[in-house]
């Protein structure tokens, strides 16, 4: 990625859209310091409050939920334990940790959490296992809470649940919430302000009702084109080629090579966010002269 730029505040959701391969849970590893060993940051600053973030430090706190709970719970470990893991680190203890683990339990929806304390991923549901994946995450207290694609694995209904969850989280706790997902749908229904991703650049973002009614990017026009619709009577539309490999960008506009609007300058055009409307801002040069719709509705 380079230049990715974003902020979100408290009591909000900022989802990140994209295809896959755009850069989004990449760009979540580098907040928090997880990035794969084959990776590094080159540079960038990540503010928490205003403060430079320090994965480490115990005053500055954010928590992440992964795509596949499967895979990222321990497979070892109960329920209970992996919840009370992220309590010690934090200095919660014994019997504490026990009644705390309890209570994030129930407040992420699971019914009996003195039994589920007791249960392994495998004996739980795949909307369990998320839940259990968010009490984790929220063991630490969190200011922040980085969602990678937490609903790609679970079925509509249970997917549905954890997006409600996470609403309410948000709302009472005052979270912020960072929410990754290839799907604008899922964007749609839970963010207040998106970021649209492609080749590890945000090409628009702004308010989610306004970048998805009123797209200002031809990449978001194509990706909102994309998403089925089986009342709309007519065959979502995809989008022309492939993404680019990372490291193999194209020149200028990095979606110039598939992109149904590109002009002979457009290779050559600079990277800038330029403002679109209030609070929104699209890095197509040719933006005012387009004449882009939604032509999918997102929730
Ligand atoms: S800058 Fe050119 S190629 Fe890029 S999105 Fe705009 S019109 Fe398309």
């Amino acid at each position: 990625m380079d230049g990715v730029s974003f902020e979100v505040r408290g009591g909000e959701c900022f989802g990140l859209a994209g295809e896959s391969g755009a850069g989004k849970s990449l760009t979540l590893r580098a907040v928090i310091g997880l990035l794969p060993p084959s990776t590094s940051l080159a540079r960038g600053t990540v503010l928490l409050r205003g403060e430079p973030y320090h994965a480490r430090s115990r005053a500055q706190r954010m928590g992440m939920v992964f795509q596949e709970p499967k895979t990222s719970l321990n497979p070892l470990m109960r329920a209970g334990e992996m919840i009370r893991e992220g309590l010690r680190v934090h200095g919660v203890r014994g019997a504490h940790a026990k009644r705390s683990a309890i209570a994030l339990l129930q407040e992420v929806g699971i019914e009996d959490p003195e039994l589920r304390l007791r249960s392994f991923p495998h004996q739980l549901s795949g909307g369990q296992r998320q839940r259990v994946a968010i009490a984790m995450a929220l063991a630490a207290e969190p200011a922040v809470l980085l969602c990678d694609e937490p609903t790609t694995a679970l079925d509509v209904p249970v997917q549905e649940r954890i997006l409600q969850l996470l609403d309410r989280l948000r709302i009472e706790r005052g979270l912020a919430i960072v929410f990754v997902s290839h799907d604008l749908a899922v964007i749609g229904r839970i963010a207040q302000r998106i970021g649209v991703m492609y080749a590890g650049r945000i090409l628009e973002c702004g308010p989610a009702t306004e970048v998805l009614a009123r797209p200002c990017h031809p990449y978001t026009e194509r990706l909102l084109a994309s998403l089925p619709r089986i009342d709309a009577g007519m065959p979502a539309r995809g989008i022309l080629g492939e993404p680019p490999s990372p490291g193999r960008w194209p020149s200028g506009c990095r979606f110039h090579p598939r992109c149904a609007h590109a002009k002979p300058d457009c290779s050559q055009a600079p990277y800038v966010l330029m403002d679109c409307g209030p609070d929104r801002q699209s890095a197509c040069i040719y933006w005012r002269e387009l004449e882009l719709t939604a032509q999918r509705e997102c929730a």
